[in-house]
C-alpha cells in the first residue's frame, strides 16, 4: 500500500501539528514518529493514553508508521469500563506523554514514553504494511451500549480521508481548527490523521473554547471540524460577538458531524456569517458515509449524498423511512472478539446495517430520522422520527436543549415525550404551548403527549444525547 501520509516522506518545514505553544514541522514530525516506530517495532497491540496532546497524535502516527494496531483510550474512560476496554484489546505496551499520569488498571502495560524531541537520522521505516492490516481498534462511543472495539483496517482510514479531500476539496493550503478529544474517529482519524494525510495542518486548541476558534480562524486557519454542542455555543455567542461573526465568514469551511446538528442552530449560524455548516456523516465502524458536498448546495436537516466509493441503501423502508445500510471500502474489518455482533451487523448480501433511520430527498440526499433503538416512535399507527420533534422544539424561542423519547401508552401504542431544558428556568413554557407549537409546525400525531424538564441533558464526551439515561427512552 502506498504510504499513509506521503507528506512525512518529503519532509518538509512546513507546520505539521500545532498544540498551544508547541508545534512540529513535517521534517521534524518525520524524526520523532519514525525514531518511535523503531522502538514499537514488534510490539502486538498497542494502547494511546489519547489526551489532546502533541504527544498524542505522535504517538499514533508512530504506531501507524511501525505498523503495529493502535487502542486509543479516552483518559477520562471509568474504572470499570477501562478494564472492560484494557482485557478485550490485550495491548502490550501503552504510549503516553511523559508527563501523564497512569491509572492503576495500565501498570501491568509496558509504557513507552512519547518523546517530541528530534533525534538526529531517525526516519520513518521503508515499508508499509498492506491494505487489509488493521490500523486501530476504535471503541464506539457507548451511546447505546457499552463500547464495541472496532478493528479499522489501514484502507479504511486512507478511503475515507481521500473522498473527504475529493468532496470538501481539502488540500496541502487547509489549516484546521481542533477542539475535539483524540479517542474517537472525528477528533482522531479526521482531525489529526486527515490534514497530516492532505499534506495540511492542524492546530490543536486543547480544550474547544469559542475565542479559540475566532482566534485561529482570523489568524490564517481555513476549517473547521466540530460537533452540534461546539455549533451550538457558536451560534449563542454570535448574537453579541462581531469579531467571531467575521472570523467565520472567512472560514473555507465549516464541518459538523457525530451527532445531528439542529436545524434552529445551522439557521442561526448561517445568517449572522453567511457560511452554511456542512453536515457529514459516520460512524466508528464505517468512517464516513455521506457528507454534503462543498459545491453542492447544503440542506440543513441532511447529511448530504454517499461519500465516492461508499454505497447506501434504505432497508425495510415503510412510510418513506428505512434503515440505511452501506458497502464500501471505508467498512472496518469487525468487532474485537465479538463474532457474533459482527455476523448480526451485516445482512447476507453483505450490507453493514447502521442502525440509523433515514429518508431519502427526491435528488439523493440523506436525512437521518434518528436510530433504530431510541429515535422512532410508533404512536398511533404512525411511525415517527425523534429527530424533527427536536428540531421543532429547538426551534421555540423558550428552548434550549430538546430530546424526544417514546413510552409505553395503552392507547397509541407509544407516547411522545419531550425532554426539555428551558432556555429560562424561572419561566419555562408550557407543556400545551410546547406541543402546540408541535402540531403547528408538523402535524398534530407528532406533539408531545408528555413534556418533563431537566437542568441539562445527560451527555457523553462527544456531546452526544444519552437517551439510554431519560427514563425509559
Ligand atoms: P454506540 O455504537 O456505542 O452506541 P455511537 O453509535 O454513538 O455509540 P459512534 O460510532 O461514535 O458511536 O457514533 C456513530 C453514530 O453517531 C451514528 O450511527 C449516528 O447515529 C450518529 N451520527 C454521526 N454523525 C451524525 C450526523 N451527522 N447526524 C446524525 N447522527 C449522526
Ligand atoms: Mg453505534
Amino acid at each position: 500500500m502506498s504510504p499513509l501520509f506521503p507528506a512525512l516522506r518529503t519532509a518538509d518545514r512546513k507546520e505539521a501539528l500545532r498544540f498551544g505553544e508547541r508545534s512540529l514541522t513535517y521534517a521534524e514530525l518525520a524524526g520523532v514518529a519514525g525514531a518511535l516506530a523503531g522502538r514499537l517495532a514488534g510490539t502486538g497491540r498497542v494502547a494511546v493514553w489519547a489526551t489532546p496532546s502533541l504527544e498524542t497524535a505522535v504517538g499514533v502516527v508512530a504506531a501507524l508508521l511501525a505498523g503495529v494496531p493502535a487502542v486509543p483510550l479516552n483518559p477520562k474512560t471509568g474504572e470499570r469500563e477501562l478494564a472492560h476496554i484494557l482485557a478485550d484489546s490485550a495491548p502490550t505496551a501503552v504510549l503516553a506523554a511523559p508527563d501523564a499520569p497512569l491509572p492503576p488498571a495500565l501498570e501491568a502495560l509496558t509504557r513507552i514514553d512519547v518523546r517530541t524531541t528530534a533525534e538526529p537520522g531517525a526516519a520513518p521505516p521503508a515499508a508499509e504494511p498492506g491494505p487489509d492490516s488493521p490500523a486501530f481498534v476504535v471503541y464506539t462511543s457507548g451511546t447505546t451500549g457499552p463500547p464495541k472495539g472496532a478493528v479499522l483496517p489501514r484502507r479504511a482510514v486512507a478511503v475515507t480521508l481521500d473522498a473527504l479531500a475529493e468532496v470538501w476539496a481539502w488540500t496541502p493550503d487547509d489549516v484546521l481548527v481542533h477542539g475535539l478529544p483524540l479517542f474517537h474517529v472525528h477528533g482522531l482519524i479526521l482531525g489529526v490523521l486527515g490534514p497530516l494525510r492532505h499534506g495540511g495542518s492542524v492546530r490543536h486548541l486543547g480544550r474547544f473554547s469559542v475565542e479559540g476558534v475566532a482566534r485561529e480562524l482570523s489568524t490564517g486557519a481555513t476549517m473547521l471540524f466540530g460537533v452540534p454542542t461546539m455549533y451550538h455555543r457558536i451560534a449563542e455567542a454570535l448574537d453579541t460577538d462581531r469579531e467571531l461573526a467575521k472570523a467565520l465568514s472567512g472560514a473555507r469551511l465549516l464541518v459538523s458531524g457525530s451527532a445531528a446538528l439542529p436545524v434552529h442552530d445551522h439557521r442561526r449560524i448561517a445568517a449572522a456569517t453567511g457560511r452554511a455548516v456542512i453536515e457529514r456523516y459516520g460512524m466508528t465502524e464505517t468512517l464516513m458515509n455521506t457528507s454534503v458536498r462543498v459545491d453542492g448546495e447544503p440542506r440543513p436537516g441532511t447529511v448530504g449524498v454517499p461519500l465516492p466509493g461508499v454505497e447506501l441503501r434504505l432497508a425495510d423502508e415503510s412510510d418513506g423511512i428505512g434503515e440505511i445500510q452501506v458497502r464500501g471500502p471505508n467498512l472496518f474489518s469487525g468487532y474485537l472478539n465479538r463474532p457474533d455482533a459482527t455476523a448480526a451487523a451485516f445482512t447476507e448480501d453483505g450490507w453493514f446495517r447502521t442502525g440509523d433511520m433515514a429518508s431519502l430527498d427526491a435528488d439523493g440526499y440523506v436525512r437521518i430520522v434518528g436510530r433504530k433503538a431510541t429515535d422512532l416512535i410508533k404512536s398511533g399507527g404512525y411511525k415517527i422520527g425523534a429527530g424533527e420533534i427536536e428540531n421543532a422544539l429547538l426551534d421555540h424561542p423558550g428552548v434550549r436543549e430538546a430530546a424526544v423519547t417514546g413510552e409505553p401508552d395503552a392507547d397509541l401504542g407509544e407516547r411522545i415525550v419531550a425532554w426539555v431544558v428551558a432556555a429560562d428556568p424561572q419561566s419555562p413554557p408550557t407543556a400545551e404551548e410546547l406541543a402546540g407549537h408541535v402540531a403547528a409546525q408538523l402535524s398534530p400525531h407528532k406533539r408531545p403527549r408528555t413534556v418533563r424538564f431537566l437542568r441539562a441533558l445527560p451527555r457523553n464526551d462527544m456531546g452526544k444525547i444519552m437517551k439510554r439515561a431519560l427514563g425509559n427512552g
